[in-house]
């Protein structure tokens, strides 16, 4: 057997190989069995097969036309891998005893001159990588059997058109040379004959030119072209394992989360010709439109071509319906095995198929990717159509669909007001609107990304190696190829927003540039495209919100969810029009309004600082008796019982908003948590600040006429001229002209004045400063040290409901304290809180409803949750805290320090801030829930981290038992269909 070095210049990148994941192999898969004929195999043996391998098995038993071939498993890739890149023992003879029982179907020999037998080698993994491996086709073609080729055909412009193909198609993906080393000399043959198309070629030209390529590669590899099939073979299968380490799929598994250790399979299949003249053609289709979901057949083939040219869009192609009128016969035939498949499939195939003289051959069905609104409303369809269940119609669809659905979409208003910024149209490839520089390569498009900025990656069209430049990227425009073009499918399976085929735009790579009439657009320039549309426009685009209402489908699917999930979904929500927006996304309560956020408005911030600069003096100054209190300690209590009385009166406005917005729904209000310096400036601003107002009045004491080049030198060399400029504009003095001075007088009342009371903010921040302010004033601790704040949050939330009760709407307002970690603190703040609610009920004499509970946020929280249960009427879980103090990373900070390289380079699975940590947080998790409800058996419990909206942790919160998830509104409708595809996992599991 030849097992000669593989050639240079192809990527071998191999990450170390986890352990291979228990997979089922299917029905019919047999131990150590490592090829199987198309006859031999089903649709069950994916994992063995690949998705291609098994489809086409599955069509062969079905009786579809599909050519004869063979597939060699995906356990004779890994086993290739793990033998350290050398053919299993065994697996070539069986290579060889398969391909004579191909000759002996066909009747062909594979070299044999006079009858010559061809086969393309095609890659096909389990999951669905499109056009990321490697596939070789007219493989067995030599300078003899392209004789025999002609001899058999009488067309010998049909077989150096396949010799032509093969030698470029070989020497790319085989022998590792360049696309370009190909393209370029075929385009300037193009050229100086003054052809268009590839089919304007004649026989003579196309047999120079693949001997040239044949010449070339020798040129470049220093070794004849192989013209020894079997060689060839070898060599092909090689390519194809190689390729499922290569760069390009590697990137594609890491993105879709696709494990690395499944291999790929090679298909060995006869050659049928889509490029024997007219009545021949190739194509590709989907059962409906991949982008809106409609059910027609949505395709495009191309007469007199191969494969290749649909996908690699080479030339443009003609609609599939076009084919009804040119091939009435075959259309009808294809259009039924369509339909066949789908239904065989109960899902939305993709397919490729081949027409030799008229002819119909099937060469792969697989289920198609398409665009969340084409998942949702197949999935619809289907159910209506009698062909799913509900709860496989809410399997079929991924939570990040939705999210996709409710992206911003372009403003057509401003579109109409830019008219003449449309650069061109081109086909609506993928949907959605993006915005950002134009980038013409994909190395520089991961630059421009990594340096902060968004990226459209604009290319001629794309092939694989471009794949880390899309996913780079915001969107994607190409100016050739159609809606089936490596650019459209990829983008559409990434949900990037594409426009493809935009043939008007003259894309220069040398240049960086490309023209759109007489407009260039540069590298960097802002453009924007609209992937529903297909247009193109330069500069940024204003975008607007998704309008959910419009969304039919989804809605339909959503009431199916709520009709399967067990856990609610509420939403992190602040203000009224942000409760009143969840309400409309299907949000059954509000499980977190975090109260601080109405204090960072700008208006009340300075009532807000009053408050909190006397709070620790007023609440000290309370607690003595009145004949021992200052005139200072008056003063502050003053002070601070003013601020608090004009807050809660702007709370309990806020909070009735809420109640009305939310009627008849929870609404869980927590009290104030941050550390109060966050509402004081920063210590370094003020520190900044005082320092410069002290020394620019040292500069200028004593003069009330002072000399303004003196002092803008002493500025400028203190401070660095920019602060030196700000301080000289308050000192209302210009800086003198060149050479001359200028005098001015001073205004030092007022800067003595600002600096006084900058001074006392100082001080006051100064005293509340904190090392660990994240571990430090916060939460519970800071309503135990200063109750009166504890106290005029539960007057406002109390009063607010009332107000809404007399309106005729019913509030059910739930208190909840952050950051509990011992029993005695919610126990002490409950005391508190319950002693104003005695006051209120006792002034107003009306009772007041509402639910007492607590966060469980930090660690000894979760682990003492039992004691906690007592005093508490439900639970919700802070996971951001918890996580961040559960790992002992800093929220704030992790993030952008070192987390995200953690998960580059796998030290952590996922971001523990995004996809809750199942193994560790989680069992903190746990623990709070058990322990909980060991006390109190119908604790209700939820969840308001940043979690509760991710679909791996609503998995999570459902398997421990939540009763609900709470997160922010625009992920209401996401959280409702991932907990209902959770209750299905769930009932799954327990019936298996
Ligand atoms: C949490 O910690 O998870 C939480 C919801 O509170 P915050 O993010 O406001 O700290
Ligand atoms: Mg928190």
């Amino acid at each position: 057997m030849a097992t000669s070095a593989r050639k240079p210049g192809t990527t071998t990148t191999r990450s170390p190989r986890p352990r291979r994941s228990a997979a089922a192999k299917g029905r019919g898969a047999k131990a150590g069995k490592l090829i199987y004929t198309f006859a031999e195999g089903n649709a069950s043996m994916r994992s063995t097969l690949g998705g291609k391998g098994a489809g086409l098995a599955e069509m062969t038993n079905a009786g579809l036309p599909v050519p004869p071939g063979f597939t060699i498993t995906t356990e004779a890739c890994n086993a290739y891998y793990t033998a350290g890149k050398e053919m299993p023992a065994g697996l070539w003879d069986d290579v060889v005893a398969h391909m004579k029982g191909l000759e002996q179907q066909t009747g062909k020999g594979l070299g044999d001159p006079e009858n010559p037998l061809l086969v393309s080698v095609r890659s096909g993994a389990a999951f669905s990588m499109p056009g990321m491996m490697d596939t070789v086709l007219n493989l067995g073609l030599n300078p003899d059997t392209v004789q025999g080729l002609i001899r058999l055909t009488g067309n010998d412009r049909f077989a150096w058109d396949a010799w032509r193909r093969f030698v470029a198609m070989f020497g790319r993906i085989v022998l590792g040379l360049k696309a370009e080393d190909f393209d370029e000399p075929f385009d300037e043959l193009k050229h100086s004959v003054k052809a268009t198309l590839d089919t304007d070629l004649t026989s003579d030209q196309l047999r120079d030119i693949g001997n040239r390529f044949a010449e070339i590669v020798k040129e470049k590899t220093g070794e004849e072209f192989p013209t020894d099939p079997y060689r060839q073979l070898e060599l092909a299968v090689r390519a194809v394992f190689d390729s499922w380490f290569g760069k390009r799929a590697h990137d594609y598994r890491e993105f879709n989360k696709i494990p690395h250790d499944l291999g790929t399979a090679v298909n060995v299949v006869t050659m049928v010709f889509g490029n024997m003249g007219d009545d021949s053609g190739t194509g590709v289709a989907f059962t409906r439109d991949p982008n809106t979901g409609a059910k027609e057949l949505f395709g495009e083939y191309l007469t007199n071509a191969q494969g290749e040219d649909v996908v690699a869009g080479v030339r443009t192609p003609e609609k599939i319906s076009h084919m009804r009128d040119v091939m009435p016969e075959v259309y009808a035939q294809f259009e039924e095995i369509a339909q066949r498949l789908e239904r065989h499939y109960r899902d939305m195939q993709d397919l490729e198929f081949t027409i030799e003289r008229g002819t119909l051959y099937m060469l792969q069905t697989r289920s198609g990717k398409r665009t969340a609104p084409a998942a949702i409303k197949i999935a619809v369809d289907m159910v209506n159509e009698g062909v799913l269940t509900k709860e496989e119609a809410l399997q079929r669809v991924d939570p990040a669909q939705i999210v996709q659905l409710l992206l911003p979409r372009f403003d057509e208003n401003a579109k109409l007001q830019v008219g003449d910024r449309l650069l061109g149209r081109g086909l609506n490839a993928s949907p959605g609107a993006a915005v950002g520089q134009a980038v013409f390569d994909p190395d520089r498009a991961v630059e421009v990304r990594d340096a902060g900025n968004p990226v459209i990656l604009v290319r001629i069209e794309t092939s694989p190696d471009d794949v880390h430049g899309m996913l780079a990227a915001k969107g994607v425009l190409t100016a050739r190829g159609g809606a089936t073009s490596h650019a459209a499918v990829v983008a559409r399976s990434m949900g990037l927003p594409c426009v493809a085929g935009a043939e008007s735009l003259k894309i220069d790579y040398a240049k960086r540039v490309m023209r759109a009439g007489s407009v260039t657009v540069g590298e960097g320039d802002m453009i924007s495209i609209d992937g529903t549309t297909g247009e193109i426009y330069a500069g940024e685009l204003p975008t607007i919100e998704a309008r959910f209402e419009d969304e039919h489908e989804l809605a339909t699917l959503l009431e199916w969810a709520d009709e399967t999930r067990r856990m609610q979904v509420w939403a992190n929500a602040d203000y009224p029009r942000d409760a009143e927006r969840a309400r409309a996304f299907g949000a059954q309560g509000i499980g977190l309004c975090r109260t601080e956020h109405m204090f960072f408005e700008e208006d009340r911030l300075p009532t807000v600082q009053r408050m909190i600069l006397n709070a620790h003096a007023a609440t000290s100054a309370k607690a003595k008796a009145d004949a021992d209190r200052t005139d200072e300690d008056r003063e502050a209590i003053a002070v601070f019982d003013e601020a608090l009385a004009s807050l809660e009166t702007l709370q309990t406005d806020d909070f009735a908003g809420l109640f009305r917005a939310m009627d008849g729904l929870p609404v869980v209000i927590r009290l104030i948590d941050p550390p109060l310096h966050e509402f004081l400036p920063s210590h370094d601003e003020l520190v900044a600040d005082t320092t410069r107002l002290r020394t620019t009045l040292e500069l200028t004491s004593g003069a009330n006429g002072v000399d303004a080049g003196i002092v803008q030198q002493g500025l400028v060399k203190l401070f660095g001229r920019k602060d030196a400029a700000r301080a000289m504009r308050k000192l209302n003095l210009s800086a003198p002209e060149k050479g001359g001075a200028a005098s001015a007088p001073v205004d030092r009342s007022s800067m003595e004045a600002e600096l006084a009371e900058k001074d006392e903010l100082l001080h006051a921040v100064e005293a509340m400063r904190e090392q660990n302010p994240m571990l430090g004033l916060r939460g519970v601790r800071l309503g135990l040290m200063v109750p009166d704040i504890v106290k005029m949050q539960t007057r406002a939330i109390l009063a607010g409901a009332a107000r809404v009760a007399a309106e005729g709407l019913t509030p059910l307002p739930e208190i909840m304290i952050p950051l509990v970690g011992h029993v005695n603190e919610l126990r002490e703040t409950r005391e508190i809180l319950e002693a104003e609610v005695a006051s209120i009920v006792e002034t107003s004499g009306q009772q007041v409803d509402y639910k007492f509970g607590t966060m469980i946020e930090v660690p000894r929280g979760a682990m003492t949750a039992d004691e906690i249960a007592e005093h508490a009427e439900f639970f919700s879980f802070g996971t951001n805290d918890l996580t961040q103090m559960g790992f002992g990373y800093s929220r704030d900070d992790a993030e952008g320090k070192f987390l995200m390289q953690y998960v580059d380079r796998k030290i952590l699975p996922e971001n523990p801030f995004q996809v809750l940590d199942a193994s560790g947080i989680g069992q903190l998790v746990r623990m709070g829930v058990e322990k909980g409800r060991s006390t109190k058996k119908d604790l209700k419990i939820g969840i308001c981290g940043e979690h509760g909206g991710d679909p791996q942790s609503i998995a999570f919160c459902h398997e421990v038992g939540l009763n609900y998830v709470s997160c922010s509104p625009f992920r209401v409708p996401v959280a409702r269909l991932a907990a209902a595809q959770a209750a299905i996992a769930t009932t799954e599991t327990r019936d298996k």
